[in-house]
């Protein structure tokens, strides 16, 4: 959208039509808030029993069972991470675009990320951000996004006159998943899905809702905590854009590794059970 160069003049109302105030799409009211205090009670006491270094512009896959815990950690300097999320039998995935839907472009704790159609459950709760003063800047930016998708070879082909570049978050991911699983890359790759943006900053510029980023607020001992929901498979990318405050897409930008840890708690959250899948009955109004 260009609004500098209107095709069409504004009708006389223009102003009043502007003037209607937004109702939020999805009020989120009616969802049950998770216990986010029952959920550090636990913390607790727990037992490191997984962990896993992302090298820069590479991928690493880990198991996290449903009532643990992972924590995502910030090490030697500023780094993005793509996350993917799948059940631990590849049956669903996270679902970006719905989780934007629910809880806004950014995530934070007491934020869920949502699995697809027709399981439509959470997957992960996200139980501390430490990064959570960061909020909204003057530009509009913000930490965690699910606005963005994941740095990619085909976009970069297209934007770069024919460019081939093996790094992207994509590639890393399908290139893990692929190990993970001892199958083809082609096939990997069509498990790979849009992320969450671990620690990326971003926005769309107010003028023209073009996505933008700007170099990550995370260092070093900043993390960002899930707990699994039910049994996950997860991916995590440490991107080719380091703190992705110049470019991705290439080897330009100075990367630093992640740290994915995997926490046991000694007893699951009070109160707490694994949310079954979505309740709708999946007619879609056919007949029988
Ligand atoms: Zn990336």
């Amino acid at each position: 959208m260009k609004p500098e160069y209107p095709d069409h003049p504004a009708p006389a109302d223009a102003a009043q039509r502007r003037a209607v105030a937004p109702v939020i799409c999805y009020p989120v009211d009616a969802l049950p808030r998770p216990d986010l205090a029952a959920c550090r009670a636990v913390r607790a006491g727990w037992s490191r029993v997984a962990q896993v270094t992302v090298p820069p512009r590479e991928a690493r896959c880990f198991d996290v069972p449903a009532g643990h815990f992972f924590r995502i950690t910030s090490v030697e300097g500023p780094q993005v991470g793509d996350l993917n999320l799948w059940s631990a039998d590849l049956s669903e995935r996270f679902y970006s675009g719905k989780s934007r839907a629910l809880h806004g472009t950014h995530l934070g704790a007491g934020d869920r990320m949502w699995s697809g159609f027709p399981t439509l459950r959470p997957m992960a709760t996200i139980t501390e951000d430490t990064l959570d003063w960061y909020g909204f800047d003057e530009y509009g930016g913000g930490v965690h996004d699910v606005i963005g998708t994941r740095c990619d070879p085909y976009t970069h082909n297209l934007l770069s006159d024919g460019g081939q570049y093996h790094h992207c978050c994509h590639s890393n991911l399908t290139r893990a998943l692929a190990e993970r699983l001892n199958i083809p890359p082609a096939e990997a790759e069509q498990h790979v899905h849009d992320v969450l943006n671990v620690f990326m900053c971003t926005g769309f510029t107010r003028d023209t809702g073009q996505y933008f980023m700007k170099a990550s607020p995370v260092r070093p001992g900043d993390y960002l905590e899930f707990f699994a929901e039910i049994d996950l498979l997860g991916a995590l990318s440490a991107c080719p854009g380091g703190d992705c405050g110049s470019e991705h897409s290439s080897d330009e930008a100075a990367c630093h590794p992640l740290l994915v840890e995997v926490f046991r708690p000694k007893a699951p959250p009070a109160g707490w059970a694994s949310p079954r899948p979505n309740g709708y009955d999946r007619s879609h109004g056919a007949e029988a």
